[in-house]
């Protein structure tokens, strides 16, 4: 930390690490990927490139406190590796960028109940907690939304100023970017692009909804449908499959190989996520009139131009015409990294703004619970 920074202020009764000063902002940032599977953390340069990286396991069967010491350990890891390898950079590092599962809220950096992280991790202070354990500035953002400014700052939307952004895997999610930065809302949890519903009859989604575009779309959907095809006596490729594999074992990327074998379940269960997905396209280009639909995660980026070239399609084709002839689908630029390169934008972004050291905007008071 550098000698003339500001004290310390109070936030909520919270002694906070003092705010970088314009002149740190698009130095190195320590990066943080929170994942139901691996915490991940690594130094970011303002380029986007990442040193000094460092990944652990997720504990989520041990608790919140057991994931929480993981993510420090990282961070703290990923800075030592740094002190050891480039001292000078080291010392110039000045915040913090989270990537974490929402729904949180990023003016608190409170992750509220994200469903991969187990039944006890509720409304666990991230931010809070990094801070005080690394001494930098900390911005918690939702996972996706990280994604999404990754691919505006070095990826597929690096000339666009307004786009969106889907990843289609083993869930389905999505960000709005307006003029440069995110659409958040009063609670930091729009843009949940995944969640739009396609069928009001259709099959439950995660969330506890019916019909949304993850219920149908997503990696998880896809092997839903295909375990109830073989259930049914639908389909011998998947049957042959789950024999080989395990029901368990029946992937997205397994229906998608039967589907390239021929398989008429498997063919109908793609190719229905894949209208889905062409449909929600069509709606989102004419509410948001966006200059790029960029389209990342594994089963997306697996199928390729078979997932995208309908949505283009159906879009061309249904889509209110000026909005139609604007948009572009393209595939994600950067790759497994998104959430730890986005965070040099998220931190230069929110580190200048000073709403995000002083808490919620006043116009935005957190709901009553009462
Ligand atoms: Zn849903």
């Amino acid at each position: 930390m550098k000698a003339e920074a500001a004290a310390p202020r109070e936030t909520a009764g919270l002694r906070r690490p003092p705010s970088p000063g314009a002149g740190d902002v698009g130095r190195l940032v320590l990066a943080l990927d929170l994942g139901a599977s691996r915490v991940r953390a690594a130094a970011v340069a303002a380029d986007g490139s990442l040193l000094a990286r460092h990944q652990l396991a997720t504990p989520v069967t041990e608790g919140p406190e057991a994931v929480l010491g993981a993510c420090v350990e990282a961070l703290r890891a990923a800075r030592e590796e740094l002190e050891r390898s480039a001292p000078a950079l080291a010392g110039g590092l000045a915040a913090i960028g989270v990537a974490a599962p929402g729904p949180l809220d990023p003016w608190r950096g409170v992750v509220v109940d994200p469903p991969n992280l187990g039944p006890t991790f509720r409304e666990i202070p991230l931010g809070e907690r990094i801070e005080a354990a690394l001494g930098l500035p900390a911005y918690v953002e939702r996972d996706t939304n990280v994604a999404a400014l990754a691919e505006g700052a070095f990826g597929a939307a690096r000339a666009a100023r307004d786009y969106l952004y889907l990843t289609v895997s083993t869930g389905l999610g999505g960000a709005i970017v307006s003029e440069g930065h995110l659409v958040l809302g009063p609670d930091g949890t729009a843009g949940e692009l995944g969640h739009l519903p396609v069928e009001l009859d259709g099959p439950p989604c995660g969330c506890g909804g019916r019909g949304h575009l993850e219920a149908i779309a997503s990696g998880v959907a896809v092997a839903r449908a295909a375990r109830r095809a073989v259930e049914r006596g639908e389909s011998p490729e998947l049957e042959r499959l789950a024999a080989e594999h395990g029901l368990g074992g029946l992937d997205a990327r397994r229906v998608a190989e039967a589907e390239t074998a021929g398989d008429p379940a498997a063919t109908a269960i793609m190719a229905r996520a894949r209208h889905a997905f062409a449909a929600v396209c069509v709606g989102l280009v004419d509410v948001f009139n966006p200059e790029l639909i960029v389209v990342g995660g594994s089963l997306a980026r697996a199928q390729g131009e078979r997932w995208l070239a309908p949505a283009r399609e159906s879009v061309a084709r249904h889509a209110f015409r000026i909005p139609a002839r604007r948009a572009r689908i393209v595939p994600a630029a950067l790759g497994d990294d998104v959430g730890l390169v986005g965070a040099t934008v998220l931190v230069r972004q929110r580190a200048a703004d000073d709403r995000w050291r002083g808490g919620r905007p006043p116009i935005h008071a957190a709901i009553s619970a009462a």
